[in-house]
């Protein structure tokens, strides 16, 4: 029965990650699966996710943590290298899916790299103020 409660909560946290390549932050999360899930269990849920492959997180502003849906990853390869972008203005946050490559460093070996860009997203840009 444990397995079942497990599926129903991935399925659960899954259902927010719907719509194209925006990220959610742990915090929002929470709040919007309180009355699903508690705090614990979305934490669990999230960690399992991208253990296997399917989210991935990185960090915002202020040290908030993010995840978004990966790429074509899997359990063994997290293949999926790319900036995040997050806006200033509305606090959107998404993935890049453009390519950039790690410089060599000398004596260093690059195990892990997060790259966040911000600025203002699209909608923001575009908004005449
Ligand atoms: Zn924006
Ligand atoms: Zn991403």
């Amino acid at each position: 029965m444990g397995v079942i409660r497990q599926t129903k909560s991935v399925k659960a946290l899954l259902d927010e990650f719907q719509e194209g390549s925006g990220a959610i932050s742990a915090i929002d999360l929470i709040k919007r699966l309180d009355k699903k899930l508690n705090k614990t269990t979305v934490y669990r849920v999230l960690d399992k996710l991208e253990d296997d492959g399917i989210l991935h997180s990185f960090l915002g502003k202020n040290g908030i943590k993010w995840y978004a849906k990966c790429n074509g990853c899997s359990k063994t390869e997290h293949i999926d290298f790319h900036p995040h972008f997050e806006c200033l203005i509305c606090g959107r946050v998404d993935c890049l899916l453009i390519e950039i490559s790690i410089p060599k460093i000398p004596n260093r070996k690059v195990e892990a790299s997060q790259i966040l860009i911000q600025g203002k997203c699209e909608a923001c840009h575009n908004s005449i103020v």
